[in-house]
C-alpha cells in the first residue's frame, strides 16, 4: 500500500464503490479500503435486492411509469418528509440516470419480483441480489485500477484546520497512516455499535438484531463529529423492521424477515395485543413493526396466525411453532395459555361486531374490529381454523440516520457553519440530510448511488486542485 493516494474511500459498500468509480472516472489514483474481509465485502448492500428510481415508461424490468413528481410526493410521504428539501430534490433527479450508469459497470436486473412488498413498478430489480451486484461492481473497481484493501479499518483522521491530512488505517498487518488529496466517507451508519445504540435506548439495545454486519460500528462518523462535523439525522432514527428471533443477532440479511403480521395479531410477552396489525398496506407499514417491538417488555414480539391464510406470504425462515388450539400454541411459545385464549377471544369477538366482506391483500379491505382496542383497520378475520402458528420476534435494524451533513457537492459541513476543505460523503452516513424520520423501499441505494457519484467526482476534482 502506498502512502499517498488522490483518494481513499473509507467503507466497501454500495456508496463506497460507486465513490470509488466516479472518482476513477474523473482521473484519480484511488484506495479503497474496506473493513470487512472480502468474503464478507460490501455492508449492508450485499443484503440489498434493489433500486428506487425515477423513469419514463415501464419496460422488462418496471411495470409502468415512476415520474419525479411521484417520487417527491412518495419522499415527502414518510416520516416527516425530507430533511434538506434541496439536497432531497437533486437525488430525485439525478435518480433518473442511475440504472444505466449502473448497467455501465456490471449491474444486471431481474423482471420484477412478486412478493409481499409489490415494488414492481417503481423499483428494479438487481439480478442475484446485492451480493451479486457487489462482486460486479468489485470486479469493474480492479479493471478500473482501484486498490482495495480488505481487513483494514480507518481508526483516524487527522486534521490541520479544515483539512484532512491522514488517515490511519489499521489491517492484519498493523496500523499506518496514509496521505489523500481529498477523502470520501462511505463507512455507513452505525447500527452494529451497539453501545452507541444503548445511548439513546438503554438497555433495550441489548435485545435488538442488526440486519447487517458486525463492521457498520460507527468509527468513522465518530471521528468526523469529534472533528468537528455538522450532524444531519435524528440521533434515536432507525429502520427498523421485525425479524425472526430465532435468527443471528448480526448479518441475518433479508431472509429473517417476517412478513406475516397484517394476517393475523401479534401479542407480546404477556399475550396482549398492542398495535394495529392492518393499519396500512404493507409495503408502507413494514418498517414501524421494528420500533413497535422495540418498544414492548423485553423487546420481543410475537405473531399469530391460523391454517386460512397458510402459503400467502413468505415462510418464515426457520419454520412456525404449530399447534391445535391459541392455548397449545401459547405453550409451545412459552406464553401464558389464559392470557392467549383471552386475547384471541377478544380479537375474534370484535372481528364479528365488525363490517364483514372479502378478505383481500391487494387493497385496504376495510375489515375492521369494531369495539377492540388496538383496533385492527383491515384483514380482521377469525382466528378459528386449525392449526394454529406462531414466531417470536425481535427489531431488526437496518441502519441508522443520524450522520453528518454534507453541502451540494458532497463536501461534509462543519458544525461551526463552514465545510472541511477536502472531506466527502456517500450513503449511509449522510442520509440523514435526505431521509429525516420515515424511509421508502430501495431508496437507500438510490442516496448512494446519486450521492456516491457526487462525492466521488468531487473528491477527485479536489485532489487534482
Ligand atoms: C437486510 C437489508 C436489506 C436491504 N435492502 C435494501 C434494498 O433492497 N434496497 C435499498 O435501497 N436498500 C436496502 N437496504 C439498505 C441499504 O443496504 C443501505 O441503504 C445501503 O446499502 C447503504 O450503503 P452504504 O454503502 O452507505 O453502506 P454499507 O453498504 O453498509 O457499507 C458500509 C461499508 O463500510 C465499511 N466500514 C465500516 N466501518 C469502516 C471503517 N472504520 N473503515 C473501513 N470500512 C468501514 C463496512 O465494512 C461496509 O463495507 C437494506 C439493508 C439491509 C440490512
Amino acid at each position: 500500500m502506498n502512502d499517498q493516494w488522490d483518494v481513499v474511500v473509507a467503507g466497501g459498500g454500495n456508496a463506497a464503490l460507486v465513490s470509488a468509480m466516479a472518482a476513477t472516472d474523473a482521473g484519480a489514483r484511488v484506495l479503497l479500503v474496506e473493513r470487512a474481509p472480502v468474503v464478507f465485502r460490501g455492508g449492508n448492500s450485499r443484503h440489498t435486492r434493489n433500486v428506487r428510481c425515477v423513469h419514463a415508461d415501464a419496460d422488462e424490468f418496471h411495470t409502468g411509469a415512476y415520474p419525479a413528481d411521484e417520487l417527491w410526493s412518495d419522499l415527502c410521504g414518510v416520516g416527516d418528509g425530507p430533511s434538506d428539501e434541496e439536497l432531497a430534490m437533486l437525488t430525485v433527479r439525478e435518480s433518473a440516470t442511475v440504472p444505466a450508469w449502473m448497467s455501465a459497470r456490471g449491474a444486471r436486473w431481474q423482471p420484477a419480483l412478486t412478493g409481499t412488498l409489490h415494488l414492481g413498478r417503481t423499483n428494479r430489480f438487481f439480478l442475484g441480489g446485492g451480493k451479486a451486484l457487489i462482486n460486479s461492481y468489485y470486479r469493474t473497481a480492479s479493471r478500473l485500477g482501484i486498490t482495495v484493501a480488505y481487513d483494514s479499518s480507518v481508526e483516524q483522521l487527522r486534521f490541520d484546520g479544515p483539512r484532512c491530512t491522514g488517515l490511519l488505517i489499521r489491517s492484519t498487518g498493523g496500523e499506518r497512516w496514509v496521505r489523500a488529496g481529498a477523502v470520501v466517507a462511505a463507512s455507513g451508519g452505525f447500527e452494529a455499535n451497539i453501545d452507541w445504540l444503548r445511548r439513546y435506548w438503554g438497555d433495550a439495545a441489548l435485545n435488538y438484531h442488526v440486519r447487517g454486519p458486525v463492521y457498520n460500528d460507527g468509527t468513522v462518523l465518530a471521528r468526523l463529529f469529534a472533528a468537528g462535523a455538522a450532524r444531519a439525522g435524528e440521533e434515536r432514527g432507525f429502520h427498523a423492521v421485525a425479524v425472526d428471533a430465532r435468527s443471528p443477532r448480526f448479518d441475518g440479511g433479508i431472509a429473517t424477515r417476517l412478513d406475516s403480521i397484517p394476517f393475523g395479531i401479534v401479542v407480546n410477552r404477556d399475550g396482549r395485543r398492542f398495535a394495529d396489525e392492518g393499519e396500512d398496506i404493507w409495503p408502507k407499514r413494514y418498517a414501524t413493526w421494528g420500533r413497535n417491538i422495540a418498544g414492548q417488555p423485553g423487546q420481543i414480539a410475537f405473531a399469530l396466525w391460523d391454517a386460512k391464510v397458510r402459503g400467502q406470504f413468505l415462510p418464515p425462515m426457520y419454520g412456525a411453532f404449530e399447534a391445535p388450539d391459541p392455548q397449545g400454541l401459547a405453550k409451545q411459545l412459552e406464553l401464558d395459555p389464559v392470557a392467549i385464549a383471552e386475547t384471541v377471544a377478544a380479537y375474534n369477538a370484535g372481528v364479528d361486531r365488525g363490517p364483514g366482506g372479502r378478505f383481500s391483500m391487494a387493497e385496504r379491505d376495510g375489515l375492521a374490529t369494531v369495539g377492540l382496542e388496538p383496533p385492527k383497520s383491515n384483514w380482521a378475520q377469525r382466528l378459528d381454523t386449525p392449526p394454529y402458528y406462531g414466531v417470536p420476534m425481535r427489531p431488526g435494524i437496518t441502519f441508522t440516520y443520524l450522520g453528518v451533513g454534507v453541502d451540494e457537492h458532497a463536501r461534509v459541513r462543519r458544525a461551526d457553519g463552514g465545510t472541511f476543505d477536502n472531506v466527502y460523503a456517500a450513503g449511509e452516513i449522510m442520509s440523514g440530510n435526505i431521509l429525516s424520520t420515515g424511509y421508502l423501499a430501495g431508496f437507500g441505494m438510490t442516496i448512494g448511488t446519486v450521492w456516491g457519484r457526487i462525492a466521488g467526482r468531487q473528491a477527485a476534482r479536489h485532489a487534482h486542485g
